[in-house]
């Protein structure tokens, strides 16, 4: 685990290490999904998940594209309703409780694609996403607690969002989350579109915010080689349904997945 982990190494890349927490599996799921169905009008996405997430994991959820791996996120945070099936969080039922309520229940939602404001410097950035606390002087710690995991938003703090390069608005779009000082992050393809030095960056930071704070992670990627290094479980979809479960480094071994998804021949 580097310390330092915005300024990119110059070294070649190298897989991430591996998350060392282990988290405890054996009582209640911090989230958990029971055959979940999703739909966009009659475009049927999810058919039938089953997920849990405990507290302290890393679970990766991986599949090729259209698998349904964003709109897993989607129902989960509140920004789509499930047509049928359970969703439960910290033991309360959230099926189509909206996005701003399980904020509120301590979730952050880091989308596709980032979303930063652009017109927005950084330290305007960040405290939009503390939208939620009225306390300035929390505001103002979890700013500070933001510089300090990514020195590079320090730097550029009255810098314009839009300004940024990819990889320093994704940092920013998962700070921004972190505002709230969630208990569950869910990141929906965090190193899309980056440079392989700033992909293991990322990838780092996840791994110390989970073992700082505890943080329970679910993270969508298409990356699997890297997402299965760090997570301690992990999910396959395929086409709405869900293949395969088991722990990350299981998973990684299994023949089908290194066919479909490691770029085994
Ligand atoms: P990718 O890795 O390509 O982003 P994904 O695994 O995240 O894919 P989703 O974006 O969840 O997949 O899509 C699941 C299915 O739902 C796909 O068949 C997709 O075409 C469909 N879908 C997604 N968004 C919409 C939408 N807004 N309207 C209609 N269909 C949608």
């Amino acid at each position: 685990m580097t310390q330092s982990t915005t300024q990119p190494s110059t070294q070649p890349t190298t897989a991430p290490t591996p998350s060392q927490t282990t988290p405890d599996i054996s009582g209640s799921a911090m989230l958990e999904l029971g055959d979940i169905h999703s739909y966009y009008d009659h475009i049927h996405a999810l058919k039938g998940i089953t997920l849990k997430a405990y507290e302290g994991e890393i679970v990766a959820l991986i599949g090729g594209n259209g698998a349904g791996k964003t709109t897993t996120l989607r129902t989960i945070s509140g920004m789509m309703k499930p047509r049928t099936g359970t969703l439960t969080y910290l033991g309360e039922d959230i099926a189509g409780k909206p996005a701003h309520k399980t904020m509120q229940m301590g979730m952050s939602h880091v989308p596709e694609g980032r979303r930063i404001f652009p017109q927005l410097s950084v330290r305007e950035n960040l405290e939009v996403g503390a939208y939620t606390i009225t306390d300035r002087k929390l505001i103002e710690e979890r700013v500070q607690e933001g510089f300090a995991y990514f020195p590079r938003l320090k730097e550029r703090e009255n810098q314009l969002g839009g300004t940024m390069s990819g990889g320093e608005q994704q940092m920013l779009a998962i700070a921004r989350a972190l505002m709230v000082n969630p208990r569950l992050l869910l990141l929906d393809e965090p190193s899309m579109g980056l440079s392989p030095l700033f992909v293991e960056a990322i990838f780092d930071i996840i791994v110390k915010l989970n073992k700082d704070h505890n943080t329970t992670v679910l993270l969508v990627e298409q990356n699997a080689n890297m997402a299965l290094a760090i997570a301690h479980r992990a999910y396959v979809l395929q086409t709405g349904e869900m293949k395969l479960s088991g722990k990350a480094s299981d998973i990684a071994k299994d023949e089908s997945v290194r066919k479909a998804y490691l770029g085994d021949e």
